[in-house]
């Protein structure tokens, strides 16, 4: 994993995380199964929800397991909007969220529900005032990330909460989650989406937090697993995987987060000495691992694919959507214009990596930089 600065993206499974997991492959026991085979499969996946509910404060019959992020958002507007529908059809996010937040919301938009976007500003944190101005008696639900997978910005959350008062509050986590702290009796969340991944569990496992007494309908309808929520035979060994992933969470993100932002910070101080670079994202306000950084005249693609010549992985933004031309619509709310948003490069760093990554992707950077502009004829007709 030597050079790998793609994170945000993916993050290999925790060793630790691989080995708890091994096991559940072989157990056949369904965990709704009477026999005992199937309680040693219950008994792991209870044992999970209570390891993810410590992490982040919550009572273990809070937490659904979804198959990942995508889908904890999806049942979180959808299965909110659904439920709540006479209470109101007005919904508040903002332009930055992920897109598995911005396309469930363009079904609603089809579907009778209101959408309000809330703008961000140049550093991408959301306009409060705006939030205030666009609460109406038919608001039914407020959707802000925690911070944002692609500039690392992390939102005011609680004053967000201040605002809003009794309008129940989605916050999606995926980003944040691992990196600063996620505790819901600070965020006042009512639902919060948490993935497995992103904190070196396995894929395909993601978690929605769900407080006592909120109201969804299920998206998958079948033998009521999940509380009823979420429906199909549990993917046991992910869950126990993403329960492990927890504990070690619960243990080290401190201690790891510390040591990523000291990369972080030697990485952007290196970085912004290139001529015509900026940091894209808020300066403070920022997650510990991330570095977004837009250079002039060259196209963040061709820099990918060069600093993977020399052995190290970054990327342009999000590795989320699917591919397109489109700049990135996070980078385009902040401010940027197309051909900037286009010269941009996202770093994110995680578990693995070392003092010698960083030393490296600091000495291999500006040259790599510097060899693009040389041929780039914009940079040369100055
Ligand atoms: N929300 C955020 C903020 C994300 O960064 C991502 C992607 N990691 C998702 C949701 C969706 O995650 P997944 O593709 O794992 O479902």
């Amino acid at each position: 994993m030597k050079g790998y600065f793609d994170y945000a993206s993916g993050c290999p499974v925790d060793e630790r995380v691989l080995e708890a997991m091994l096991p559940y492959f072989k157990i056949p026991g369904n965990p709704s199964s009477v026999h005992s085979q199937g309680y040693q499969a219950r008994e792991a996946i209870e044992k999970a929800r209570e390891s993810v509910a410590e992490l982040i404060e919550a009572e273990p019959n809070e937490i659904i397991f979804t198959s990942g992020a995508t889908e904890s958002n999806n049942l979180a507007l959808i299965g909110f909007a659904l439920r709540n529908k006479d209470k109101g059809r007005h919904i508040i996010t903002s332009k930055i969220e992920h897109m598995s937040i911005l396309n469930p919301c363009k079904f609603l938009q089809k579907n009778g529900f209101e959408i309000s976007y809330v703008p961000v500003d140049k550093d991408g944190i959301v306009d409060l005032s705006f939030i205030e101005n666009s609460i109406r008696e038919d608001t039914i639900l407020i959707s802000i990330q925690h911070a944002n997978n692609e500039i690392g910005t992390i939102q005011p959350i609680e004053e967000i909460k201040e605002i809003s008062g009794n309008i129940p509050l989605h916050v999606d986590a995926t980003a944040s989650l691992g990196k600063i702290e996620v505790d819901i009796q600070t965020l006042k969340a009512d639902l919060v989406t948490l993935s497995s991944n992103d904190i070196y569990g396995p894929r395909g496992v993601g978690a929605l937090f769900v407080r006592k007494g909120v109201k969804l309908h299920p998206l998958i309808l079948g033998g009521g697993q999940e509380r009823g929520l979420r429906s199909g035979t549990e993917n046991v060994a992910g869950i126990v995987g993403f329960g492990v992933a927890a504990e070690i969470t619960k243990k080290e993100y401190k201690e790891e987060s510390e040591r990523l932002k000291r990369f972080r910070d030697r990485i952007i101080e290196n970085v912004l000495k290139i001529e015509n670079s900026y940091l894209n994202g808020h300066r403070e306000r920022r997650l510990p691992n991330n570095v977004n950084v837009r250079f002039s005249y060259i196209e963040g693609e061709s820099l990918v694919l060069s600093l993977d010549m020399e052995g190290i992985q970054a990327s342009t933004g999000s590795a989320c959507s699917s591919k397109t031309l489109q700049p990135s619509h996070v980078l385009t709310a902040i401010g940027l214009k197309h051909e900037e948003a286009h010269g941009s490069l996202l770093i994110t760093l995680g578990r693995y990596n070392t003092e010698d990554d960083v030393n490296k992707l600091i000495e291999v950077l500006p040259s790599a930089v510097e060899r693009l502009r040389m041929m780039s004829p914009l940079y040369r007709r100055r």
